[in-house]
């Protein structure tokens, strides 16, 4: 199926139907239960799921990404689902607060004032190209927000917007199974920006959640800023995760980091948001060994066809750009011929000196490329890590005595990333309640939420303080007589 390619007042026309139904589903799934929500996010699960092969043969189709990569990422979609339909059954998240009234204080009466989370209203949902379930129409964003109780438009990723339209099939067929309001879900297809940036600039549009490249993140995050009345863009953009190789580490597991590494670095060709793009560590033999062991690996690694023309195409320009920047060297790359489309898995080096001073070595090469900085001492390594931006992960391989006498390391490694790993890869993100996927910008636009885990909802909701409601007006988890926080369902009632 081709996606039809609108004008800007085409565009505008659609934007205003889709978010005039939003909005018209707003107050209705404002009122849903937290119940029958659950159970609708644990329909789509089901409905995912009963796409079977089709699903996977388009989505490989697509994307070019292997059936085990494509089935994996679904089960973990449709886990994130569940794990959203468990939290919003527990209750808890809405942190519900009651503070009951003191008539008779003095010198003033205190009022009743009861506090929780409330939907903010339609959010659009952009997905992105690398990840067509976990990151797309009914990825992390539109779970969470779906379970915020915000109906959610999704802007079909144009790369894989048949796999989308069959996902938008299975949620339109838990919404109807599970009796929820209409338009709760919509999906609009398109190419070129017009269409998704009238639906950021509809008035109806509460919030997006945005995951792909920092141009698209950011452009997006600067229109909505324009509005007459500005709303949050919550974007999620590229990051080169660095990793710092502390020495004791270093001289005793160079060549097990090599292989732990080599996987991180080449694995999906290199097209995840996570992966490992600069490496810094002492400019020392076991650096060298490290090097060599790596490049090796990477020599016998073979090419493979990347995600789409664009992102190949960014891929061998930003490669070139770096391996241009004065005292880069190539280190390593695959031993094999790369066909069209397919990416040249490669290693870099560079001395930290000339790195301070190339900022286009700074920024995110998406594919099978990482980039190794030498460096002196310990002041060097210091200065490179100051000279990051924020990232999605921060990586340090050390022994205890490593972590021990490198304080000012970690300590400056930390302040750099929204989760912070030791003797690990950045690669594989878990979904669960203490996942941070998130960072200061540019890796993403704001710091204070995340994107994975089910802290996520927490983009889609705002405060509300309800003061002497009587108690027939008040919403279910506020009902309580005692004054305290935190109240949690259990089968279906609210408890303390
Ligand atoms: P992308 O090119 O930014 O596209 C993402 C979506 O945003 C597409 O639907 C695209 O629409 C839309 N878009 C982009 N620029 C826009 C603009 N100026 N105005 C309106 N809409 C715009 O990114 P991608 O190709 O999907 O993914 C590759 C990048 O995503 C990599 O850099 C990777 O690091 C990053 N990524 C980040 C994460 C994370 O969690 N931080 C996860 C996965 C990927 P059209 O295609 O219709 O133009």
């Amino acid at each position: 199926m081709n996606t039809p390619s609108q004008t800007e007042d085409q565009s505008s026309l659609i934007a205003d139907a889709v978010m005039q139904k939003a909005e018209s589903a707003a107050a209705a799934f404002r009122k849903v239960s937290a119940l029958k929500k659950a159970a609708f996010l644990d329909a789509i699960a089901v409905e995912i799921e009963l796409l079977g092969k089709t699903l996977i043969s388009c989505a490989n189709r697509e994307t070019h990404l292997p059936d085990d990569r494509l089935l994996s990422e679904r089960s973990r979609t449709t886990a994130q689902l569940r794990a959203f339909a468990e939290c919003i059954r527990e209750g808890s998240w809405v942190e519900a607060s009651i503070d009951t009234a003191i008539p008779d204080r003095m010198p003033t009466p205190k009022p009743d004032l009861r506090k929780m989370l409330v939907p903010l209203g339609p959010v659009v949902v952009f997905g992105a190209a690398n990840f067509p379930f976990a990151y797309s129409t009914a990825g992390g964003d539109t779970a969470s927000a779906l379970a915020a109780g915000c109906p959610v438009v999704v802007k079909a990723h144009p790369e894989h917007a048949d796999t989308s339209e069959l996902v938008s099939g299975a949620i339109h067929r838990a919404a109807k199974k599970t009796e929820m309001p209409p338009y709760v879900f919509q999906h609009v297809r398109g190419t070129g920006f017009e269409l998704g940036q009238a639906l950021v600039m509809h008035p109806h549009t509460r919030a997006v959640g945005f995951t792909g490249s920092f141009a698209g993140g950011k452009a997006l995050f600067d229109l909505a800023q324009k509005r007459e009345k500005p709303i949050p863009v919550f974007a999620e953009m590229g990051s080169v995760n660095p990793v710092c190789m502390l020495p004791e580490a270093m001289a005793m597991q160079w060549e097990s980091f090599a292989a732990q590494y080599l996987g991180s670095v080449t694995s999906g060709m290199g097209q995840f948001c996570t992966k490992p793009g600069l490496q810094i560590g002492f400019d020392n033999a076991d650096l060298e060994k490290y090097m060599g062991a790596l490049g090796k690996a990477i020599t016998g690694t073979k090419p493979a066809v990347m995600l789409n023309p664009g992102i190949a195409a960014n891929f061998y320009k930003r490669r070139t750009e770096s391996l241009a920047q004065k005292g880069v060297q190539l280190e390593a790359k695959t031993g094999f011929e790369s066909g069209e489309r397919e990416g040249t898995p490669s290693l870099a080096s560079v001395s930290a000196e000339h790195f301070l001073n190339e900022p286009a070595l700074h920024t995110e090469v998406f594919g099978p490329w990482s980039l190794i900085i030498r460096c002196r001492d310990k002041e060097e390594m210091l200065s490179v890590i100051g000279k990051l931006e924020g990232q999605l992960t921060a990586t340090l391989l050390g022994t205890d005595r490593d972590l021990e006498e490198n304080p000012e390391i970690v300590e400056a490694m930390c302040r750099l990333a929204g989760r912070i790993i030791i003797n690990g890869v950045p690669t594989g993100v878990e979904v669960c309640p203490s996942m941070v996927h998130g960072g200061s910008f540019p890796a993403t636009t704001d710091s204070r939420f995340t994107a994975v885990g089910l802290s996520a909802i927490k983009r889609f909701v705002r405060p509300v303080c309800l003061q002497n409601f009587p108690k027939h007006l008040l919403p279910e988890a506020l009902q309580d007589e005692n004054p305290g926080k935190i109240l949690r369902m259990v089968n279906g009632e609210f408890k303390r």
